[in-house]
């Protein structure tokens, strides 16, 4: 894939995430359908927003995240010296909190655990759908980068490169951050472990002809920087796509429907390896209403998130079978 493609996109993926997330919920029949009133019927402990999702940062970026804390009415996180608010999900320094209008939340979305059925997209909602991917060619999102500037020590293009390594990953060389080498090294273990195991894994990996990681880069004229320009996503490149569609915004020119691609005419990864990549803090673009199938990105707190859904839903279910007050 060419960088710009790849790199324009951040905007309409950031606001995708958000409808994917609404779809899926309501999707009747949808595996998650059923987490919703899980969530709804929890304890009315005082529910100041963005809890979960400050809790979850906090959890899997324990070596730069010092504190969560209620601030001033409000959760807040600390990086270093810096506190940052949840400013409904755009995470700005404290002082700017206020500004929350002028950007682009942080994305924080279900990540279905498994791969979901197709989202069921309505006449309406495809008309949105469409005249929001032209309203962001027009105006591209911003993205307030204060956090992940911080959180990464990536704020200037200087401060991120001095922190990309080049590292294997099952027989490639990929540049990412230094602190998803370690997370990303387990990835690879267990994609090795698979390639010996598992014909199709290997067939795969074969096919590849390499895997793109850091590339500086913003999106479009805006400053909002794509996860690439972190070097927090890897993108898998297949010698051929074999005729399918790996990436909405390709897609779109054959397919003005592109939510409607069925899975068998897209280029899919493998679930083995899906699974190894969500098992260490990686999320798929395979799952988004706005696919991007060769792209996998580092965002361990959606899979947080997403695990304590699953682990709620289990929990209530497992209530639920219990012995009635007579037995
Ligand atoms: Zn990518």
């Amino acid at each position: 894939m060419d960088g710009r493609g790849h790199s324009g996109y951040l905007g309409p993926v950031a606001f995708a995430l958000f409808l994917a997330l609404l779809l899926v919920f309501s999707a009747p029949g949808s595996p998650l359908a059923s987490l919703v009133p899980t969530f709804a019927a929890r304890p009315a402990a005082p529910a100041l927003p963005g809890e979960a999702e400050v809790r979850a940062l906090a959890e899997t970026w324990p070596g730069r995240i010092a504190e969560a804390a209620v601030r001033d009415g409000e959760w807040m996180l600390r990086v270093d010296d810096t506190w940052f608010a949840w400013a409904n999900g755009r995470l700005l320094p404290e002082a700017e909190r206020g500004r929350w209008e002028e950007f682009v939340s942080l994305s924080f979305y279900r990540y279905p655990l498994k791969l979901p059925p197709l989202a069921v997209v309505d006449e309406e909602t495809s008309a949105r759908l469409r005249e929001r991917v032209r309203e962001n060619e027009r105006n591209p999102p911003q993205r307030n980068d204060a956090f992940l500037g911080l959180l990464l020590r990536a704020a200037s293009r200087a401060e991120t490169e001095a922190r990309i390594m080049k590292m294997e990953v099952a027989g490639y060389t990929v540049s990412v951050h230094e602190d998803i080498a370690g997370p990303l090294a387990l990835v690879s273990d267990e994609l090795r472990a698979l390639k010996a195991s598992n014909p199709e894994v290997a067939a795969f990996l074969r096919g590849l002809v390499e895997m793109n990681g850091y590339n500086y880069r913003f999106v479009d004229s805006t400053r909002t920087r794509s996860y690439h320009s972190y070097g927090l996503a890897v993108d898998l490149i297949p010698r051929s796509y074999g005729g399918r569609h790996p990436y909405w915004r390709w897609a779109i020119e054959k397919e003005s429907d592109w939510w409607a691609v069925p899975y068998a005419r897209r280029w899919m990864v493998p679930t083995p390896v899906v699974e190894a990549f969500e098992r260490h803090g990686f999320v798929w673009g395979g799952k988004w209403l706005f696919f991007d199938t060769m792209h996998f990105e580092y965002r361990p707190e959606v899979l947080r998130l997403a695990r304590n859904a699953a682990a709620e839903a289990a929990a209530a279910a497992a209530v639920g079978e219990g012995p009635g007050p007579d037995s």
